[in-house]
């Protein structure tokens, strides 16, 4: 339920009236937009009487809010939210582009591939530490090793990072990492995003392979009941019946992520495609829909990639895609987040 406040309403009524609301066991999260005040009452709220919320001097309406997902909701809280990584801004109006390999392989690669990025336009690196495989014998990610090559690359280029967590066992290793990324088989892990709720980093969640949008952004919602304010969501494909395609880009879930939620999306061509030659049509219609960034794949020799060289891109090739993408970022009325 959402409690829309009067702009007259004075801080003392309307301390007392949450305290009234917590009194009776009910959560409340207070969103002061641009425009107007709003209550979320999270709770069961079948039992609360309306009428007499309205009668409450410092309301003006009362809406029940039918979505389960009510944080990440944008009827809880009507303004974007934009998340601030060091200085480098996701969503409201800014594109931003995360690139690097799936792997971090070695420090000569990570140092190349930050430094080419950087050049080219990206706002943040990434690179797998981790890597979740299909196969228990597919590499498995420098893991540790891994975890500081991509740091340090990322601090010789000025780049903030981002790394996946596969698993909280291995949580004590990201105090260096700027964004954690929980992956498209962990979107459901409800135990991880349970503890990333209550940890102070912005986190980057990919849809699940077969999740609903529904299911998407009670994932985030997990994260945000937990106090963690900074989700940014990323549609990475889904699974279809195509097979020329690694797996199917759902473009329509940009808006509808923005009708239904506050927070910013990204799209993830590399992994909907998984191949290089989508890449770029792929982020023209991304952009074109309104997400607020991408996320590519970049390696320094693709063809020797340990993992997903199929869909990775050349340092030239990624060059080439932001050439072509930063004017229609301007014409989206869009800021591209590094020039
Ligand atoms: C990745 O970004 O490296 C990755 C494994 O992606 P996804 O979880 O979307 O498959
Ligand atoms: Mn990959």
């Amino acid at each position: 339920m959402i409690v829309i406040l009067k702009e007259t309403g004075d801080a003392k009524k309307i301390s007392d009236f949450l305290d009234e609301l917590k009194n009776q066991g009910f959560e409340t999260h207070v969103s002061k937009g641009s425009a107007k005040t709003i209550v979320g009452i999270i709770g069961d709220v079948t039992k609360l009487d309306t009428d007499r919320i309205v009668a409450n001097g410092i309301v003006e309406e009362v809406k029940r809010v039918s979505e389960p997902f009510k944080r990440a909701g944008r009827k809880f809280k009507p303004d974007d939210t934009l998340i601030n990584v060091k200085g480098v801004k996701i969503g409201e109006g800014s594109f931003t582009v995360i690139a690097g390999p799936c792997s971090v392989e070695s420090e000569e690669q990570m140092e190349f591939v930050a430094r080419s990025v950087k050049q080219s336009g990206a706002a943040l690196l990434r690179g797998g530490a981790f890597k979740p495989r299909t196969s228990p014998y597919a590499f498995q990610g420098l893991q540790k090793e891994g975890i500081r090559l991509l740091v340090n690359a990322g601090k010789k280029a000025g780049l903030p990072v981002v790394t996946e967590l596969t698993s909280l066992v291995h949580l004590d290793l990201f105090g260096d990492v700027d964004v954690i990324q929980v992956g498209a088989r962990n979107m459901q892990n409800f135990e991880m995003l349970k503890e990333l709720g209550h940890i102070d980093k912005p986190i980057l969640l990919k849809r699940g392979m077969s999740a609903t949008l529904e299911e998407f952004l009670m994932s985030a919602e997990y994260i945000l009941s937990g106090g963690n304010d900074n989700v940014i969501l990323c549609e990475r494909g889904i699974r279809t019946v195509e097979t020329m395609t690694r797996n199917t880009l759902d473009i329509s879930a940009v808006p509808l992520v923005k009708e239904l939620s506050h927070l910013p999306i990204v799209i993830d061509p590399s992994h909907a495609a998984g191949r290089t030659d989508l890449v770029l049509p792929l982020a023209k219609a991304a952009l074109a829909a309104g997400a607020d960034g991408l996320m590519i794949e970049v390696h320094n020799d693709p063809a020797h990639a340990l993992c997903d060289g199929k869909q990775s891109l050349t340092p030239d090739q990624f060059l080439s895609v932001c050439q072509k993408l930063k004017s229609r970022v301007a014409f989206e009325e869009k800021v591209w987040s590094l020039k």
